[in-house]
């Protein structure tokens, strides 16, 4: 315990240059890894050149021979990239917007040269073109407890066209920047089986599995550009280049990535929210969205911390970009974010704010909980997307959360569950599989929409409080650390039966069988309602005089029958809700497994409609519809012509990409 102290120790003086205050007195993660970088923007050359000192510890009982690195800028080198291939041309860069990175020097703590121990490799796909992976043979193998510390001297050419990172005229989103060590998994930890790298390509639909770290950032640019940064800003001074250059320092502690952009034209704006101070840059024209996005990220703020567990950083920025540099929009980068906003968005669409409230939530879901989202995008977007939805619904209206205009409202999650119910390739995969090996652009669909959609199912099934203790739990038990999805099930499983013994069965098993593991859709019908229905033939009545007396007793009330259907392969429980001609109402529970199922009444009363699921809990089920039948069937149109208008939102909503 001492010794792992002094190590800790040694390893904080090494991430904190003296003059760097610390944030946390606590350490919230394990610091595995940290970064110091010295960074000059040259807007000349549109390169970014840095000198950076890293760590990266063996915490593993393996002797690791090599380290594997991100060089995730070489994604825009060429068109032959995993990336370019990925986007199927979208991009559309010409060869002069490129954007790569080199290392210049490249040194361990003795002064050994380690430039011809570099080789590229590509674990995901083979592509030889793809050099966003560095392998990096030591000198000496790194033994259980070494820490290998690393000098890095790099230059980052930007890529123009901002595709998450680049530059437009005089804006720059700087990210995926420099040197980051891929994260080292021994055996147990997640899904491995023996001790090795997890060290991702850069892919067209994931960038994110790091482990956390300090950073200490000094940013060297000319003195007109406003800067944002991820971490806290510890100091500015002019630099000595005749007054024209200041430097800015930053410090981040327990954060997955570090990004920051610097544009002469941004406003900016502070908040405080309990211990988060909130910086806000965003173009001149945007001001009069200050307090929508303040609104926003507090929302956000207070909910999470209520449902899920604290932020624990006492920073926050937010960006929104201009419209040149849109292309930055919608990204994550744990303290600091961007939004995606214009000009003059009416305040009945909550648009700006949905955005705001997404990026934010991934400081919890990747950001604090580090969960891998190469492998298991799900578990980044999908849970993301579904606190999202209960946010935004949550603070802006349950039936308006997106859009809230007196002739039309549309709610987050709809827009989430149509965007599965809708997508032919909803039954394509599973969500076992990596984010780049989804088929036919069905990631977005999978990862986002129909995980968040299977979650308030869950939650239908669970309950909304037994859901919040969920995730309470899986913050307590994972945060700072790197969860999987089976991590997370086994979560569920311990809270539900902690709370309500076997009433689902000996575990939640069967729920992700089929829902996230599963490819099967949900749908129940009604199938017909009949009343006064012809009694059963007297060839099955059998035996004594008092039967057949009973028999005219029962021949004389109505009997009513409700023919229920499974028309899906996935079998939940469901309510069904009977309404009679006299008033009274019947709530049956069906477990869901048979493929059809009766309800049958006798008695002076008739039928007049049924409801599946009169709560819409089970959102998986893919057809609203026919959830209900009635004998005065003037609804339905009203529901079909509902659907499409929400149809029509959501195909001019899907335009802005998260
Ligand atoms: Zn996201």
């Amino acid at each position: 315990m001492k010794n792992f102290l002094i190590i800790l120790i040694a390893l904080m003086m090494y991430a904190s240059p003296g003059n760097s205050q610390v944030i946390n007195k606590e350490p919230l993660s394990i610091r595995q890894t940290g970064y110091d970088i010295d960074a000059k923007l040259d807007p000349s050359t549109k390169t970014v050149t840095g000198i950076m000192r890293a760590f990266w510890v063996n915490k593993s009982t393996d002797i690791v021979p090599d380290i594997q690195l991100h060089l995730y800028m070489n994604a825009f080198k060429s068109k032959s990239t995993t990336l370019f291939r990925e986007s199927r041309g979208s991009l559309g860069f010409k060869d002069s917007e490129n954007g790569w990175i080199e290392i210049k020097t490249f040194t361990d703590r003795q002064g050994n040269d380690l430039i011809p121990g570099m080789k590229f490799i590509s674990p995901d796909d083979g592509n030889l073109s793809d050099q966003t992976v560095l392998k990096v043979e030591l000198p000496k193998s790194a033994l259980p407890g070494d820490t290998v510390f690393i000098n890095i001297s790099f230059e980052t050419k930007l890529p123009s066209k901002i595709r998450r990172t680049g530059y437009t005229d005089n804006f720059y989103f700087v990210a995926q920047w420099f040197p980051k060590f891929g994260v080292y998994e021994p055996a147990g930890m997640r899904y491995a089986t023996k001790g090795g790298w997890n060290c991702h390509q850069f892919h067209a639909d994931s960038e994110f599995y790091s482990n956390h770290s300090v950073y200490n950032v000094k940013i060297t640019l000319p003195k007109e550009y406003v800067v944002g940064a991820g971490g806290l800003q510890t100091d500015e001074s002019d630099s000595d280049e005749g007054g024209k250059y200041k430097t800015i320092t930053y410090r981040a502690e327990d954060i997955v990535d570090f990004a920051w952009t610097a544009w002469p034209g941004y406003a900016v704006f502070t908040d405080q929210w309990e211990h988060v101070k909130i910086t806000l840059l965003l173009p001149n024209e945007r001001i009069e969205q200050v307090e929508r996005q303040f609104t926003a990220v507090k929302n956000a703020l207070e909910y999470l911390t209520k449902n899920v567990g604290p932020y624990p950083w006492p920073h926050l920025t937010i960006v929104d970009p201009p419209a040149k540099g849109s292309g930055s929009g919608g990204m994550e980068y744990t303290t600091l974010f961007t939004s995606a906003s214009s000009y003059m968005i009416p305040q009945s669409i909550h648009m700006p704010e949905m955005v705001t409230v997404h990026e934010f939530g991934h400081a919890y879901f990747m950001g604090i909980l580090a969960s891998n989202e190469f492998e298991e995008p799900w578990l980044d977007e999908g849970v993301n997307s579904f606190w999202e939805e209960r946010i935004m619904d949550h603070y802006y209206g349950e039936n308006s959360g997106m859009i809230n205009h007196p002739f039309l409202k549309i709610a987050d999650k709809s827009l989430g569950r149509l965007s599965y119910v809708h997508s032919g390739g909803r039954q394509a995969i599973s969500n076992k599989e990596f984010s780049w090996n989804y088929p036919h652009g069905t990631y977005g669909m999978m990862s986002y929409n129909k995980t968040a959609t299977w979650l308030y199912t869950l939650m239908g099934i669970i309950g909304e409080e037994a859901t919040n203790e969920v995730f309470r739990e899986y913050y307590k038990i994972w945060a700072f650390r790197h969860p999987s999805g089976r991590d997370f099930v086994n979560i569920v499983n311990e809270v539900v039966t902690k709370i309500y013994g076997n009433k689902f069965g000996p575990d939640m098993n069967w729920f992700f069988d089929q829902t996230l593991y599963g490819t099967g859709i949900c749908d129940y019908k009604v199938a017909s309602i009949y009343n006064n229905k012809p009694e059963i033939s007297k060839d099955k009545i059998t035996g004594s005089d008092s039967l057949n007396n009973r028999l005219t007793v029962n021949d004389s009330l109505k009997k009513s029958v409700v023919e229920l259907e499974r028309a899906g392969e996935v079998m939940l429980p469901v309510d069904v809700l009977v309404h009679f001609n006299n008033g009274d109402e019947v709530l049956e529970s069906w477990d869901g497994k048979s493929r059809f199922k009766d309800f049958v009444y006798t008695g002076n009363r008739m039928i007049e409609w049924v409801k599946i699921d009169p709560e819409f809990k089970i959102r998986m089920d893919v057809n609203y519809v026919n959830n209900s039948m009635t004998l005065h069937p003037d609804q339905v149109p009203l529901r079909s012509l509902t659907d499409k208008l929400i149809s029509f939102m959501q195909f001019f909503i899907n335009f802005v990409s998260l």
